[in-house]
């Protein structure tokens, strides 16, 4: 591409009523704008639509017009509500011809089905507009297409997202424009996102070309940014300049999770893991346990829900629970030293709150949870007070817990 040419564009649009509905969550959307991003095309727009001929062709009408690229997935299937071929075929003015390929591969299926109908359907597959490039399905029944426009090209795939993606991936192969610099996601946590995008502003002031993105979730921020005629290194340079700027809630300037940075981290250090889990669950052991390689640090966590547990299996004693509760800053430290020595860990972290709705009351609001790190030389510990229901609560209390992981076994300046 010469410098200055416009960038091309693309829309993706995703048949199915369950999708426009709600019925099922579109996968399929996300999953193309980011491989024709990469593919070096602006994301548009990303349309739902339903089973319906007529709209689905006056959108692949309009999109076609308007866009160099236009990938419409769903509704190639055998099934009445099937539409996607004969739309595509009505807006771009093509006829229908059979690909004799696939149509001998469907005839072995078609005899499998018992109702007189159903052969003719699964046969309706092997329909393609005239002209496609025929995508031959490595899953599934219906092949995908790569038809030309006046503007560039129209890619037909089918909805189930196992068979979407490998076709999705050898279509774009043939249609890349320019190597896309992909965008640098840099995590923050305990953070507002206001906060987070003002810093992350100024810290981009002497960087032409970066847009940046916020995107919020519960007590996580994602500050994005998207590339516009710069390269890897400029961008990068960009990142680390913002990542800075987001010092010390930036945990990360390469889309790593949370749990990552904590399991490098103490694997970096040779620092094992224990925990001592009650409101969470074994939400942070999950999280834990949900990263490859895991096992060289983390030695496992006691879920003690039940004080009778707490006391039995963490040897928190009696006379605390007594006094002062199973929330409370006595109990946690306890849990997290119980934790270290049953769980023979270096360092063990132990969380104990209220999710409710029910449990609260005036001096242990629900939304209370109370955190504690032992690390063998000492016990330190602190409460937070979380919004939100229960779900929001405990989701809040593991990113918490995660967060003092993270920085327990941050490297030693
Ligand atoms: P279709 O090819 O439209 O008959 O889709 C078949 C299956 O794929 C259905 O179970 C759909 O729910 C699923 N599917 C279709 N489109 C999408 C999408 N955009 N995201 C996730 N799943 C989808
Ligand atoms: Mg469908």
């Amino acid at each position: 591409m010469t410098a200055g040419a416009p960038v091309p564009t693309a829309a993706v649009l995703v048949v199915g009523t369950e999708l426009v509905y709600g019925l099922r969550p579109d996968t399929n959307g996300p999953d193309v704008a980011r491989s024709v991003a990469a593919a070096g095309y602006t994301p548009s727009v990303i349309a739902a639509l339903p089973d319906d001929r007529s709209v689905i062709a006056a959108h692949v009408r309009d999109a076609t017009s308007a866009h160099d690229l236009v990938v419409v997935t769903g509704g190639l299937g055998p099934t009445h509500d099937d539409v996607t071929r004969e739309a595509a075929a009505d807006a771009l003015g093509l006829p229908l011809r059979v690909e004799h390929d696939v149509a001998s591969t469907l005839e072995g299926i078609a005899e499998g089905h018992r109702e007189p109908g159903a052969a003719s359907q699964v046969l309706r597959q092997a329909c393609v507009l005239e002209g496609a490039r025929v995508l031959t399905p490595s899953t599934g029944t219906a092949p995908g297409q790569v038809v030309p426009t006046a503007r560039g090209h129209l890619v037909l795939l089918p909805g189930p997202p196992g068979e979407m993606r490998p076709m999705l991936a050898e279509s774009l192969a043939a249609l890349v424009r320019r190597e896309q610099v992909p965008p640098r996601v840099i995590g923050c946590v305990d953070i507002r996102e206001s906060d987070a995008q003002l810093r992350a502003e100024r810290a981009l002031e002497g960087h032409r070309g970066v847009s940046l993105t916020v995107l919020g979730r519960p007590s996580l921020v994602d500050v994005v940014l998207i590339a516009h005629d710069l390269d890897t290194a400029a961008l990068a340079a960009a990142a680390d300049e913002v990542a800075s700027a987001l010092a010390p809630h930036c945990y990360a300037t390469d889309g790593a999770s949370l749990a990552e940075v904590v399991v490098g981290g103490a694997a970096a250090r040779g620092i094992t893991l224990g925990l001592a889990e009650s409101c969470t669950g074994g939400l942070v052991a999950a999280a834990l346990t949900d990263v490859p390689g895991s096992s060289a640090t983390f030695r496992g966590a006691i879920v003690a829900y039940a004080d009778e547990i707490k006391r039995s299996a963490l040897r928190v004693s009696h006379d605390v629970l007594a006094a002062h509760g199973a929330v409370s800053e006595a109990c946690v430290r306890e849990m997290a030293t119980g934790a270290r020595e049953m769980l023979g860990a270096d360092v063990a972290m132990a969380i104990t709150g209220i999710a409710g709705p029910g449990g609260g009351g005036p001096d242990k609001p629900v939304g209370l949870v109370w955190f504690a790190v032992a690390d063998g030389s000492s016990v330190s510990a602190g409460s937070r007070a979380f919004d939100g229901d229960r779900s929001l609560v405990r989701e809040r209390a593991t990113v918490h817990a995660l967060d003092l992981l993270r920085l327990t076994v941050a490297p030693r300046a």
